[in-house]
């Protein structure tokens, strides 16, 4: 049986170059009309039981470099279950050694969110009476922009993932909070949905997600560089979602996220923004703190420089949300590699945690929720 190599499915990214006995040199394809690439998932067929050397020879230049430093690739002969495999990069080459104990064996930067798996969970959702389902519109390869909301509170609470579809882990951090805020015998769920409206956006870029990209939709925008002025023909998915935005108004705000580089999970807040409030920092920083105490998988130590006053870019969507409406905005990013703090040698990041630490966001949430009902209430006065 001859080796293969495989990537013609649902988010599928990788380019065979060649074949020699039992190695295998690729490329990771770049996103349409961009230069960015990082997100590889693809199939091996054919190898099992062989020692089998898969060479990755174009990740000197792709987006995030340094996120190949102590980086395993994700391996999988189910789709389900995804384990790390011994990886090592140098000179611009990441590769991986194993030996399939199957005919057919899967490998992804990280555990991947397919479009199936995205209409599995909106036909699952949108069918809970406590959900009220709609399409935001169509995308440029004409594919819906989910859009959930559940709840009546006062605080309008927006959580958005996936501006970044090679970001995969945002989307089941979006399943962990629906799990929680979808259970009924849940005290703090419960209380939540009577305090708050949420408005989910479980993708915000389906085209990227199914064509396999890392950072940019159809057209290869950016979309997280978007918000100051979307465009229909560019961005549509970010017009959709400010608009609904701007008819609902947002009190608190996450966009969910995942970093390449640093192994840990942290929040990037909207310090920098012209209108900038104490009272509005004091809130983001009570959440954060919040989140400390509740999961050990959460840190404030590692993360992005502070954007220093005055300098917030307006084009991404914390900054924009913080400064448009007056909310308590910030950027989840979640590891592609694992929480060296906590480290799992099996999984790495992985889906589970995703769900897990999206549920504590929910616990923080709720530790401040009164007090952002009380600042909503003075902005609609
Ligand atoms: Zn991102």
């Amino acid at each position: 049986m001859t080796l293969s190599i495989s990537s013609a499915f649902d988010g599928g990214n990788i380019r065979l170059l060649n074949i020699a006995d039992t190695r295998i040199d690729l490329e990771i394809v770049k996103d349409n009309q961009s230069e960015f690439h990082q997100w590889f998932y693809f199939r091996l067929s054919g190898a099992a039981g062989k020692p089998v050397e898969l060479r990755l020879t174009n990740c000197g230049d792709a987006a995030y470099p340094l996120g190949w430093q102590n980086y395993r690739a994700c391996m999988s002969y189910d789709r389900e279950e995804w384990r790390r495999v011994e990886s090592d990069y140098a000179d611009g080459v990441l590769t991986i050694r194993v030996t399939p104990a199957l005919n057919s064996v899967w490998f992804a930067y990280f555990a991947p969110y397919t479009m199936e798996r995205h209409h599995d969970l909106i036909a699952e959702v949108a069918a809970h009476p406590a959900v009220r389902h709609r399409s935001l519109g169509q995308t440029l390869d004409g594919q819906e922009l989910d859009y959930l909301r559940i709840g009546e509170g006062p605080v309008q609470v927006w959580l958005y993932a996936r501006q970044h579809p090679g970001e995969t882990m945002a989307e089941y951090w979006i399943e962990g909070a629906l799990e929680k805020l979808l259970d009924e015998a849940d005290p703090v769920s419960r209380q939540l949905l009577d305090k708050a409206s949420f408005h989910i956006v479980p993708n915000m870029n389906p085209d990227g997600s199914r064509r396999g990209h890392l950072r940019t939709n159809a057209a290869g925008v950016n979309l997280n560089r978007e918000w100051h002025d979307p465009k229909p023909e560019r961005s549509p998915e970010v017009l959709y979602v400010r608009d609904e935005m701007d008819r609902t108004g947002v009190d608190f705000a996450i966009d969910v996220h995942g970093d390449e580089a640093i192994p840990a999970n942290f929040l990037a807040g909207f310090e920098g923004i012209p209108s900038w409030t104490e009272e509005q920092g004091a809130l983001y920083r009570r959440f954060s703190n919040e989140l400390v105490k509740r999961s050990p998988d959460f840190q404030t130590k590692r993360g992005y420089e502070v954007v220093k006053p005055g300098k917030a870019n307006l084009s991404m969507s914390t900054a924009q949300v913080a400064e448009r409406f007056g909310a308590v905005s910030m950027t989840l990013e979640m590891p592609f590699k694992d929480n060296d703090d906590l480290p799992d040698p099996e999984q790495g990041w992985s889906p589970d945690r995703s769900r897990l630490l999206a549920r504590s966001c929910l616990d923080a949430l709720h530790a401040i929720i009164e007090d952002l009902a009380i600042k909503a209430l003075e902005k609609r006065r």
